[in-house]
């Protein structure tokens, strides 16, 4: 598969994902948490979603077209390993997590922070969806939607 099919493929799992979660969310409380704002596309996707929703990003440098930058007290700057951790106990409903690089060595030392990372933001049933797979005691695997080939994005669901 070329790189251009894989990424396609990848913006697809993300939207169906971020879709098939939003009424599971809309009944939780809580911010939503946009872990690697890129170029803001999936938080603009996620604020049209969820419009009256507090949706704090964070990156390490802004990055975002100008119409899916956040407002400055929702846009976290820097190592987010480091950052996050003011936020830690926010009770967040949802964490979307899009910080995969596509090289293994970098994404195995995000993998030794991000699965507790994540359930410290979340509130209990709180829900996490990830480019990268989570292992952690405290999030339970949630099925994807059918065209989301497994593996490809993950959804949890903390305990
Ligand atoms: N979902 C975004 C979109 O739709 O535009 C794309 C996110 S992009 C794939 C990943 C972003 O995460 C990059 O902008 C990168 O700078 C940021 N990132 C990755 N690891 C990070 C880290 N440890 N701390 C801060 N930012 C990080």
């Amino acid at each position: 598969m070329s790189r251009l099919d894989s990424f396609i493929r990848r913006m697809t799992a993300q939207r169906d994902i971020l879709n098939h979660i939003c009424d599971g969310v809309k009944y939780l409380d809580g911010p939503v948490i946009e872990l690697g704002l890129g170029n803001g596309r999936t938080y603009d996707h996620l604020r049209e979603r969820f419009p009256d929703r507090r949706i704090i990003a964070f990156d390490r440098a802004v990055g975002s077209h100008k119409s899916s930058t956040p407002q400055p007290d929702n846009l976290i700057i820097g190592e987010i390993r480091d950052t996050a951790q003011t936020f830690v106990g926010v009770d967040a409903a949802l964490v979307h997590a899009d910080i995969g690089t596509g090289y293994d060595e970098k994404d195995a030392v995000t993998l030794t922070w991000l699965p507790q990372l994540a359930v410290a933001l979340l509130a209990p049933q709180g829900i996490v969806a990830s480019g990268l797979e989570l292992r952690h005691p405290a999030l339970e695997q949630l099925p994807l939607p059918a065209s989301v080939k497994p593996g490809r994005y993950f959804l949890y669901r903390r305990v």
